[in-house]
């Protein structure tokens, strides 16, 4: 499994389907075989980064 942002390997797992990017600090959830993106702002909030990318970006790809 790779990053959709960085393509990076550095990902380890937070929850049921949750993921974390050590590389580029995004929070992963997998939802229908797809990614959800969000970002963890300096807050605690979290932005969702789902419209900066593509529909075939976010597919999972299990490896
Ligand atoms: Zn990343």
């Amino acid at each position: 499994m790779r990053c959709p942002n960085c393509k990076g390997k550095d990902i380890g797992k937070i929850g049921t389907n949750q993921y974390y990017c050590w590389n580029c600090f995004i929070e992963l959830t997998i939802k229908d075989g797809r990614f959800c993106l969000h970002q963890v702002e300096l807050d605690g909030s979290l932005s969702s980064l789902d419209d900066l990318f593509e529909e075939t970006e976010r597919r999972v790809e299990v490896e």
